[in-house]
């Protein structure tokens, strides 16, 4: 493709509050309608916004763990436009003061470590919701989500690949997550993104007319209403064909994005001063208190992981992905499993069986229980084969791997005396293959150790049937 793709993304992050923003209403999900909601956030006149200050807080975290520039002195500013859920007839935003500059995301993209950087991030209040009636005789405004703290995160456009923003985002709710700032909840809407994307001839320093696509909540889609986009894009420039600045959304049900609004009819905002709230001034000894308490960050636990256990890139960034996968890890690990199994299990008998790795902190079976089933393999006393199923018997029955091993009689059998019976009954019986095997069919061992296996309920220790065999066959 002679173009080559810039993409910015705008992600709204939820702030993991109690009450929202200017009033002391519940930020609860799923609340009914219009339950949460009090004169304040329903644009009643004559109220007064007060300021929560867990919300600043909370910001400040992903302001520290990014690098980024905290402003001592920010403020609000009303962003006016009109909209049914939005009562007031302007936003409570940030404009040309936000809360903190600069700073920067690093992700990890295909073996390579991108530094991504931050524009701003600045803290604004969420908007109401409306609800159209699929008879279309009315539609509803819900005000439950009206005032809800939200940070924006607004970056360079230094992405250049679809995967690449989509790493993106999991990587920025990976750090606001291990932060505690917001439960990176997308289908509750808890993280969404705007995407900026626009293409320029190689080499070419200045940007492309560029297309926002608005509100999108998964990773899987940003992908591809960015690729949708790309492709779209591509044609129009290939055919002699201008780019049309204007803002775009993603529809997964027909997989494109269809255009919204035009530059022509985009809002201007009249952005000017919240005159009913005071400027924010941060307190030095609030940051320095704040910084020293930063938790690990998804990205030093990949690399200690990668250090202390031995892990491959691949292992170590997938567990790193949700903080409970690397709780997990750590306890499996320090209950005595090997780094490199407990990290093989998880990635395949464990998230297996949980449609999301956050599931895992509820997992049935305990970090320690999988370190005894590992433990058992590790030692010899159980097959590979068989603690695949006392894995699925401690998941929907629970009990301890060696209880089940036991009453289930599921132990490797290592005792020569007793498997050297089964592999002769084998030979016996199969005077013909093994004739065939001495005349050059060597590769009729795997079907003689399978014999084997079978006769054993695969409880026979597979590097001692190949050795009895050996001895058998070619002695
Ligand atoms: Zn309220």
């Amino acid at each position: 493709m002679p173009w080559e793709v810039v993409i910015g993304l705008e992600v709204h992050v939820q702030l993991a509050t109690q009450s929202k923003l200017f009033c002391a209403c519940s930020t609860q999900f799923g609340a009914p309608p219009n339950s949460n909601v009090c004169a304040v956030c329903s644009g009643q006149p004559g109220v007064l916004p007060v300021l929560n200050e867990q919300a600043i807080v909370l910001a400040l975290k992903l302001a520290l763990a990014t690098g980024g520039t905290i402003r001592r002195r920010s403020r609000f500013a009303r962003k006016n436009y009109f909209y049914p859920d939005l009562p007031k007839g302007y936003q409570i935003s940030q404009y040309d003061e936000p809360l903190a500059e600069h700073g920067a995301v690093e992700i990890w993209h295909e073996g390579q470590l991108r530094s991504v950087r931050l524009t701003r991030i600045h803290l604004e209040e969420d908007a109401g919701k409306n609800i159209h009636l699929a008879t279309g005789a009315a539609s509803l405004v819900d005000l439950n989500r009206a005032g809800v703290p939200l940070i924006e995160v607004v970056s360079e456009p230094d992405l250049r690949a679809p995967a690449e923003a989509a790493e993106y985002m999991r990587t920025l709710r990976g750090i606001v997550r291990a932060l505690g700032i917001c439960d990176g909840n997308l289908e509750q809407g808890s993280l969404r993104c705007d995407a900026n994307i626009s293409l320029r001839p190689w080499g070419q320093q200045a940007l492309g007319t560029k297309v926002e696509i608005k509100n999108i909540n998964s990773f899987r889609f940003v992908q591809k209403a960015l690729e949708y986009e790309i492709e779209r894009q591509s044609e129009l420039l290939a055919r002699g064909q201008a780019i049309q600045q204007e803002t775009r959304q993603w529809s997964a049900e027909v997989g494109r994005t269809e255009a919204m609004r035009s530059k022509e009819e985009a809002h201007d905002y009249r952005y000017f001063p919240e005159p009913d709230l005071p400027p924010v001034e941060i307190d030095e000894r609030l940051i320095e208190s704040l910084r020293v308490a930063l938790p690990e960050l998804p990205l030093q636990r990949r690399q200690r992981l990668m250090e202390e256990g031995g892990l491959s890139d691949y292992d170590a960034t997938e567990l790193t992905r949700e903080t409970e996968l690397t709780d997990y890890y750590h306890l499996a690990v320090a209950a005595g499993g090997s780094p490199k199994r407990v990290a093989n299990w998880m990635l395949t008998e464990l998230l297996s069986r949980v449609d999301d790795a956050r599931d895992v902190a509820r997992a049935p079976v305990a970090p320690a229980g999988m370190a005894e089933l590992l433990g058992l393999v590790e030692s010899g006393k159980v097959s590979g084969k068989l603690a695949k199923d006392i894995w699925a018997k401690m998941w929907t029955s629970g009990g301890s791997a060696l209880k089940i091993a036991t009453d289930g009689d599921l132990f490797q059998q290592s005792d020569s005396a007793a498997l050297e019976q089964a592999v002769r009954a084998v030979v016996e019986a199969h005077a013909d293959r093994v004739a065939a095997y001495r005349a050059g069919k060597t590769k009729l061992m795997g079907w003689f150790v399978g014999q084997v296996m079978q006769a054993t309920e695969g409880k026979a220790n597979p590097k001692l049937v190949n050795t009895l065999l050996q001895q058998l066959l070619d002695g």
